[in-house]
C-alpha cells in the first residue's frame, strides 16, 4: 500500500504528453491548461489558429512543451496527420482528449425543422470526431495509454429542440463503452466526462442568455448543488480519469452536472 504523499503523485501526470481537441477556449482551454498545470506536455487543436496559439504559450508559461496544430477536427485526413504530427513533435502520446464538439449553429431547433446537413453536421462533430480520433489515438498510443471523451448529460437525458446533439452525445457514451472493451486488452483505459452546464460563450448563446441571468438558469435548470458549472469543474475531472489515480477505472461516463435531477 503506498503511503499519503505517494499516493498524492498518482494524481500527477509528469512525463505525460497529452493532445486536447478544442481545445481554443472554452472547457478545452481549461482542460489544456489543468493537464499542463499537473505535469503533462500539451498539444492543443482546433481550427481558429491564433487563439490556439495563445493557448499553446500559456502552456510554455507554465514550463510545458506544446504544439499548436490548427484544422477542422471533422476531416479524417486531417486528424490522422494530428497524431502523426504531435508525436513526431512531443516524441509520444499517452492521453488523448476528444472534446471538440458543439455546433456552429446554436439556433435550437425541433426535429421537423432541421434539414439534412445540419443533422449531419452535429453528428460529424460530436459523434464521428471522437470516433476517428480513437482510431487514430489507438493506432499511435503505446499500451498503458488513455482516451477520455467530453460527453454531455443531454446525451442520456430527453433534448428537446438540440436532438442530434444529444444522439450525438449518447452514441459517445456508447462508444467510450464499446472502446473500453476493445482496448482493455492494450491496457488503455476509455472514459467519459459527461458536462451538465457550463455558461461557455456557446452555452449563453443557446440559451440566449447574460451573466445576469446565471442565477435564474441554475434554478430553471434545477442544479442540486445551486450554481451552473465551471470549465474547471470538467477539467478536474478529466486530469483525474487521465492519471495513475484511475488506473483501475475504464469504460465509464462521470457526470460533472451539480447532481443528478428527479
Ligand atoms: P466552445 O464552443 O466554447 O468550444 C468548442 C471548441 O471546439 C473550440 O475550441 C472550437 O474551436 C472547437 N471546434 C468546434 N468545431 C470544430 C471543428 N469543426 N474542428 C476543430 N475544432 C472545432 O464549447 P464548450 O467549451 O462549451 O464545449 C466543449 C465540449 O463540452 C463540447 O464537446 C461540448 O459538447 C461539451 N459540453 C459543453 C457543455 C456546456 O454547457 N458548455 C455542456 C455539456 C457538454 P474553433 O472554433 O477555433 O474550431
Amino acid at each position: 500500500m503506498s503511503e499519503p504523499p505517494e499516493q498524492l503523485n498518482q494524481f500527477r501526470l509528469d512525463g505525460q504528453v497529452a493532445l486536447v481537441t478544442g481545445a481554443s477556449r472554452g472547457i478545452g482551454e481549461h482542460i489544456a491548461l489543468g493537464l499542463a498545470a499537473a505535469g503533462a506536455d500539451v498539444a492543443v487543436t482546433a481550427r481558429s489558429n491564433e487563439a490556439l496559439q495563445a493557448v499553446a504559450s500559456k502552456i510554455r508559461s507554465l514550463g510545458k512543451r506544446s504544439v499548436a496544430v490548427p484544422g477542422d477536427i471533422t476531416d479524417s485526413a486531417f486528424v490522422n496527420r494530428l497524431a502523426d504530427r504531435v508525436c513526431e513533435e512531443l516524441g509520444s502520446l499517452n492521453i488523448w482528449v476528444s472534446n471538440a464538439g458543439g455546433t456552429d449553429d446554436p439556433a435550437p431547433r425541433a426535429v421537423a425543422d432541421l434539414d439534412d446537413s445540419q443533422w449531419d453536421h452535429q453528428l460529424d462533430l460530436n459523434l464521428r470526431a471522437v470516433f476517428t480520433g480513437a482510431r487514430a489515438a489507438a493506432r499511435v498510443m503505446p499500451d498503458n495509454t488513455t482516451i477520455i471523451n467530453i460527453s454531455s448529460v443531454a446525451g442520456s437525458r430527453p433534448s428537446p429542440r438540440n436532438a442530434p446533439y444529444a444522439a450525438a452525445k449518447a452514441g459517445v457514451d456508447s462508444l467510450t463503452a464499446s472502446l473500453s472493451l476493445e482496448l482493455a486488452p492494450r491496457r488503455i483505459r476509455v472514459n467519459a466526462v459527461a458536462p451538465g452546464p457550463i455558461p461557455t460563450e456557446v452555452f449563453m448563446e443557446f440559451f440566449d442568455a447574460t451573466e445576469d441571468d446565471l442565477p435564474r438558469l441554475a434554478e430553471d435548470l434545477q442544479v442540486p448543488l445551486g450554481r451552473l458549472g465551471r470549465p474547471e469543474d470538467i477539467a478536474n475531472a478529466v486530469l483525474f480519469l487521465a492519471s495513475p489515480a484511475a488506473a483501475w477505472i475504464t469504460g465509464q461516463v462521470l457526470a460533472v452536472d451539480g447532481g443528478p435531477r428527479r
